[in-house]
């Protein structure tokens, strides 16, 4: 029912060129999977050619942010009709590094993700809580609020179209990673969640885990229940790690 999404989110990573490079020893390694989502989130100055060697490919193409406003004086920033212009299908909004670097709230998080459905993106919208609110036993207070908080402006009618990561915020960058058990835990709460808010729908939203997935890890992760997916930053940046991580989320 629900497609797996796996999706690399190469943060400051990558020049154009080194993006290509990637492009053309990772395809050939995904070429015979077909029934996953396989998603490339570059830095946007590598957009455009990634986008003409993914050309013909089932690989689509993602952005890591957008502003909510479809142009204007927003020195910059980036909108939707660009990112569709040069081919993006996803886009990741509500990064953790963005909500903690550069102070977005869940109410810009939710601008974003409405912006992106007008204009045909699928938002990949980011949760999770920090180590301090895990220790504190708040994981399912956070979570269920930025998730209330952010999908606010999605009408029910378009939820099927996106994405939800759960990222707990220690897991990320620290190879730290979630158990198993663990995030399957709150993947089914944010499930429930999905569904007091969306109906139905919930059951087709694709809810990856990211923080620290590895090749080693990823297919313990991706047997659970109710996880469809994974966001993967350091492990994405080399093709053969992530060609794995693929391969662990496809059919046996
Ligand atoms: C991320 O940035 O979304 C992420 C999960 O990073 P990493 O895989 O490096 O923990």
């Amino acid at each position: 029912m629900r497609r797996p999404v796996l999706a690399a989110n190469w943060k400051m990573h990558k020049t154009a060129r080194e993006a290509e490079a990637f492009a053309d020893a990772f395809l050939p390694r995904v070429a015979r999977i077909d029934d996953v989502e396989i998603v490339l989130a570059p830095p946007f100055t590598a957009l455009a050619a990634l986008a003409r060697r993914l050309a013909g490919s089932r690989v689509a193409l993602a952005g890591q942010n957008v502003n909510p406003e479809k142009q204007g004086a927003f020195t910059g920033e980036v909108s939707p009709p660009m990112l569709v212009e040069v081919g993006c299908a996803f886009c990741i909004v509500g990064h953790s590094e963005r909500r903690a670097l550069y102070g977005e709230s869940d109410a810009l998080v939710a601008a974003k993700a409405r912006a992106l459905l007008e204009h045909g993106i699928r938002p990949i919208v980011c949760v999770g809580e920090t180590l301090e609110q895990r220790e504190q036993g708040r994981t399912a207070a956070v979570v269920g609020a930025q998730l209330r908080a952010s999908l606010a402006s999605v009408p029910a009618e378009r939820a099927a179209e996106l994405v939800v990561a759960y990222e707990p915020v220690w897991a990320i960058g620290t190879g730290r990673t979630a158990t198993p058990e663990l995030a399957q835990e709150v993947h089914a709460l944010i499930r429930a969640r999905l569904g007091e808010q969306f109906g139905a729908a919930a059951d087709r939203i694709p809810i990856q885990y990211g923080g620290s997935v590895k090749p080693e890890n990823a297919a313990g992760l991706l047997a659970q229940k109710d996880i469809d997916g994974a966001l993967v930053g350091g492990a994405s940046l080399e093709a053969e790690s992530f060609a794995r991580i693929v391969r662990a989320g496809g059919a046996p």
